[in-house]
């Protein structure tokens, strides 16, 4: 006889993970399924580690969400003794002019987020490592730094198991029909019977669902670097290298100093062609090689000729815009979408997966950013 569930969710990335988490919290039974397993290499959730930072230019929604998660990220840690969160701090360098990260000082302080200005002198002095002309100024968010993404999304998930929810590795095939979804099946032939069904697909959603989000989410193609600083030196890590974003660069760099000894990791935030997460080669390109080495070697001197010693191919999965998608299925009553992370839902885990629950358990009425009818099709990003 089948096993049947007040809820079945599918996807155990960051937001699948989260959202089984709270569901579990409230008493329901739940299971948890995935294709390829927890925060796997195909998967947005997937990698070493990822920022989480309470800046967002004038975005006081996602401030607010970020500022929700990262207590809930250190109290998870705290609880499983698990390092999963490493107080590196965050640096926002900053040119003249620059409203952006003008909004981002004005709502740290206006959310009473502890940050510190620093002028031109300050930055260069501090941050010897780093050779920008347009930096005049910069924000430094003390208390914020950097998630071991892959190592936290297992633990959640296992800790979810220690509280009750099954977890089962296995592919959902794409429900059809409409109105009250009653079971999914599973590609080895299994059904799942459950009172609501969270699909939690991330890039895949559009694969899931192609006539309903097919042209809503974009999952691009992102590539990361880790170099290898020169041996004994301890310039890339914390505390003299903080996590650093540099937001109205050309290239949109972001770098995160060397944790467990995985190298200075770097990328670029503008988006790749669009990808396919099941069959994408997650070999990085020569093209994208010789970039880096160029960035390198006008930015970071030190190291020009550094080894890269790893490198991933990620993909976000973008909304047009950049908010998130968390909203009910238009053609079933007890089905739901969390996704659309869009290169920034890492970190807000926490807080997608209560603000879920919540929708889902007391019909608590939606935030109109996150919602299918706010997603337009073509891309206009502005949430980073
Ligand atoms: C290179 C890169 C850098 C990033 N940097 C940051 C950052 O610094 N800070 C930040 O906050 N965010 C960052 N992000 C974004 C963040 O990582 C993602 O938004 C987030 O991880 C998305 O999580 P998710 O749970 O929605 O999706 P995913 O992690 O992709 O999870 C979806 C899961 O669904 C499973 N699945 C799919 N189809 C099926 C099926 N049919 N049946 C069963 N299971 C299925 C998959 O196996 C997968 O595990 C970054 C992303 C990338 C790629």
């Amino acid at each position: 006889m089948n096993k049947s569930y007040d809820m079945a969710v599918i996807g155990a990335g960051v937001f699948g993970a989260w959202t089984a988490h709270y569901l579990r919290q409230s008493g329901a039974s739940v299971v948890l399924l995935d294709a390829y397993g927890p925060g796997n290499s195909r998967a947005s959730s997937g990698g070493e580690t990822r920022v989480i930072r309470m800046g967002y230019g004038a975005d006081e929604l996602y401030t607010r969400w970020s500022m929700r998660s990262l207590p809930v990220w250190q109290e998870f840690a705290r609880r499983t003794g698990l390092k999963l969160f490493h107080r590196t701090g965050v640096l926002w360098l900053a040119t003249e002019g620059d409203t952006y990260t003008e909004d981002v000082w004005s709502v740290l302080n206006r959310q009473g987020i502890q940050c510190e200005r620093l002028g031109e002198e300050e930055v260069r002095k501090q941050y010897p490592q780093l050779k920008f002309d347009d930096v005049t100024w910069a924000v430094l968010e003390p208390e914020s730094g950097l998630l071991m993404a892959r190592l936290a999304v297992q633990a959640v998930v296992e800790d979810a198991v220690k509280q009750g929810v099954d977890y089962l590795h296995a592919a959902v095939i794409a429900p059809g029909g409409r109105g009250k979804l009653t079971e999914i099946k599973t590609q080895a032939g299994e059904s799942i019977c459950a009172g609501s069904f969270i699909f939690a697909c991330g890039p895949w959603l559009k694969k899931i669902f192609p006539g309903l989000l097919g042209d809503r989410i974009f999952p691009t193609r992102q590539e990361v670097f880790f170099l290898g600083p020169p041996a004994g030196s301890s310039d890339f890590r914390a505390p003299k290298m903080p996590v650093w974003l540099h937001h109205s660069h050309r290239d949109i760099p972001y770098a995160l100093p060397e944790v467990e000894g995985r190298g200075f990791k770097i990328a670029f935030d503008r988006h790749g062609p669009e990808v396919d997460p099941d069959h994408e080669s997650r070999l990085v390109g020569p093209e994208a090689v010789d970039r880096l080495r160029a960035f390198l070697k006008e930015h970071i001197p030190s190291l020009k000729n550094a080894p890269i010693v790893e490198s991933r191919v990620c993909q976000y999965e973008n909304t047009w815009n950049g908010d998130f998608l968390i909203d009910h299925h238009p053609d079933f009553e007890n089905v739901w979408l969390a996704g659309g992370g869009s290169g920034h839902g890492f970190k807000h885990g926490p807080a997608v997966g209560e603000y879920l629950s919540k929708l889902i358990l007391e019909r608590a009425s939606g935030e109109t950013r996150f919602s299918l009818s706010s997603k337009q099709r073509d891309q206009r990003r502005n949430v980073y």
